[in-house]
């Protein structure tokens, strides 16, 4: 596990903002915009990421998988830092060529994830990026199309974890990066 500077924990901590039942009631929305309008917390954050990913004693990370929507804001950047593909998985429907696809339980309902069937070169070895995890059943279905498309998943990573939630044992042995844990 790669420790964050505690300067960085406070001011991402600081800039992310609670707002209450958002987007239905009952929902602690976390807004994590204010971060990404602070360019020292949002270089922060990316050094973090980075650091998370050159730190995987067990090989080096070969790319890195970004889920809509907000996975792409810190995905995209981390890849380039890195010098490695970045790969988006979206939303049912979004993407124009083949793809392989995962449901998933949302708290009502279900959702679908999907990654373009021909995105990871064989043996890739991938570190997933988004916001918050919460209960963990969006990186799940990524982790699986990740594998399902022939990679290996080096860990997950996220600004933030809902620990209450339990993202982390659900993903377990998957090795859960977080900056704040909340
Ligand atoms: P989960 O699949 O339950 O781990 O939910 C994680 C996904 O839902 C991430 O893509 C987050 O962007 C989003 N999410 C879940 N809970 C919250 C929250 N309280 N605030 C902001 N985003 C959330």
């Amino acid at each position: 596990m790669t420790a964050p500077a505690a300067t960085l924990v406070e001011d991402v901590s600081r800039l992310i903002l609670d707002v209450p039942d958002f987007p239905q009631p009952g929902i602690l929305f976390k807004d994590l915009t204010p971060v990404l309008a602070d360019p020292p917390a949002f270089a922060g954050v990316v050094d973090w990421l980075a650091a998370v990913a050159t730190g995987d004693p067990t090989g080096p990370v070969t790319a890195v998988v970004g889920i809509e929507s907000r996975g792409f804001l810190l995905g995209g950047p981390l890849a380039l830092r890195l010098a490695v593909p970045f790969l988006p998985v979206r939303k049912a429907g979004k993407l124009p060529r083949a793809v392989l696809e995962e449901s998933y339980e949302l708290e009502y309902g279900s959702a679908i994830l999907a990654l373009h069937a021909d995105a990871l070169p064989r043996g890739g070895r991938v570190l997933i990026v988004d916001d918050v995890l919460a209960t963990g059943g969006t990186a799940a279905a990524a982790t699986a199309l990740v594998r399902r498309a022939g990679g290996t998943v080096a860990g997950v990573a996220v600004l933030l974890e809902l620990a209450a939630l339990g993202g982390r044992p659900r993903l377990a042995p998957l090795p859960v990066h977080a900056l704040l844990t909340g």
